[in-house]
């Protein structure tokens, strides 16, 4: 291995055992012990099957990924397979199995809720804590890794945008815009919290749904998410979720992702028509800061020249 990317790793590796240190600092001034006769702590939450069988997905997206079989075939049934296991498994008649899957707190909870604590003047409980820092964990492996393989609402936003419509229907966003009204509300959020009490993101939670109870928070969150997400890829991830921005900050940090070999490259542009993201302009161009790369692999099996890698 080169020594830049021994580097590269070495840098890597020590912002994550600083992630994690971090971590504990948080839990420490901000954490509170579970309930129970037996306080949960950081790393008992990651027992629930929702955090190990998450790991087992990720693990799997990222074998197929890094061996060229993430393809749009395997990608979907990947996705259907993401979605029942967090959307469907909580509500059968599993046991402990099944309520172990269910999202509490979901992915944007684990966002809004420990703020919430925080402006009442309460400790945050270790669970919001302990989510948060595995999202950050499959993050920091790899490129989006939670996002692309664990969450529910991406998977069902990602296939509501294979159903065809007419040509020209579908459209890519600019990121500097979506990214720009993402930052925009959640400085919104934290404005309105601290300083009326009022929760944003309470409005604007598609996780909701999988709670299977039809709630005041329907209208923006349905439309944003599912109408939107026929027209564009992914635009709840692009425009609201506060973990979608925090993936995309910690995203640049990733030990493994889409990388280009430039000497393979041909400057064809499949990678870039056939990719639903706005990510792959800027790996072509070997940007440092990109667009979220949500780890789906189109661009991987797009590439005639087996110009791009996931490692
Ligand atoms: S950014 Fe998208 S994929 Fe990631 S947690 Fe939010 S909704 Fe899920
Ligand atoms: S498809 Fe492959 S060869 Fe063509 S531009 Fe993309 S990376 Fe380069």
């Amino acid at each position: 291995m080169k020594r830049s990317a021994l580097l590269l790793h070495f840098r890597t590796l020590a912002l994550f055992v600083l992630m994690l240190l971090l971590s504990g600092a948080v839990t420490l001034l901000f954490g509170a012990e579970g309930e129970g006769s037996r306080p949960m702590t950081f790393f008992s939450v990651w027992a629930l099957p929702r955090v190990w069988v998450g790991a087992i997905l990720g693990f799997l997206g990222l074998v197929l990924l890094m061996t060229r079989k993430a393809t749009a075939w395997v990608r979907f049934a990947a996705l259907v397979i993401i979605f029942l296991a967090f959307s469907v498994v909580p509500f059968l008649p599993w046991g402990k199995f099944a309520s172990g899957m269910g999202l509490h707190p979901s992915p944007m909870c684990s966002v809004e809720k420990p703020l919430m604590f925080i402006q009442m003047g309460r400790s945050v409980p270790i669970i919001f804590i302990s989510i948060l820092g595995f999202i950050l964990l499959m993050t920091v492996i790899a490129n989006k890794l939670f996002c692309g393989w664990n969450c529910p609402i991406g998977a069902l936003q990602e296939l509501l945008h294979r159903i065809p419509l007419p040509r020209g229907w579908k459209g890519k966003l600019p990121f500097r815009i979506t990214n720009a009204i993402r930052i925009a509300l959640f400085l919104l959020f934290v404005a309105l919290l601290f300083g009326m009490g009022f929760s944003l993101y309470a409005w604007i939670n598609p996780f909701e749904f999988l709670h299977w109870q039809m709630e005041w928070a329907i209208i923006p969150a349905f439309v944003i998410t599912f109408i939107g997400a026929l027209f564009f890829y992914r635009p709840f991830c692009y425009l609201v979720c506060p973990i979608g921005l925090l993936t995309w900050l910690a995203e640049h940090i990733s030990i493994l992702r889409v990388r280009l070999d430039k000497q393979a490259c041909t400057d064809c542009m499949l990678c870039v028509k056939k990719s639903p993201c706005p990510t792959v302009p800027s790996i072509l161009e070997g940007k440092k800061s990109r667009p979220d790369c949500h780890a789906c692999g189109a661009c991987i099996e797009a590439c005639p020249e087996n110009a791009l890698k996931f490692k």
